[in-house]
């Protein structure tokens, strides 16, 4: 495995700073550094983007670069809201 990297951001989850590089390319194979963490294994893009960024990615871009249209179809939002509801359940404990 490759050698550990300094990120620009610590872990989100254990503020470490060593992760080990995964990938330097999205799926489009533009750029995007997904790292690993060496603590915790949270993976993870290095550097996150700021809350603009993603505000601004997810109201604009996200379902036309992913999904190809830019209003929801009723059974997705039925779907994801029955996701959110799974994970809200599963993570409520915690919070
Ligand atoms: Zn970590």
């Amino acid at each position: 495995m490759n050698e550990p990297v300094v990120c620009d951001q610590p872990c989100t989850l254990c503020d470490a700073t060593e992760a080990r590089l995964l990938s330097l390319t999205d799926r489009d194979n533009r750029f995007l550094c997904t790292v690993v963490c060496i603590r915790c294994g949270l993976i993870r893009s290095d550097p996150l983007p700021r809350e603009e960024q993603l505000r601004a990615f997810y109201s604009t871009k996200y379902r036309k670069e992913y999904k190809g249209i830019s209003v929801p179809k009723g059974k997705h939002l039925y779907s994801d809201a029955r996701t959110a509801m799974r994970r809200f359940r599963f993570l409520a404990p915690l919070l």
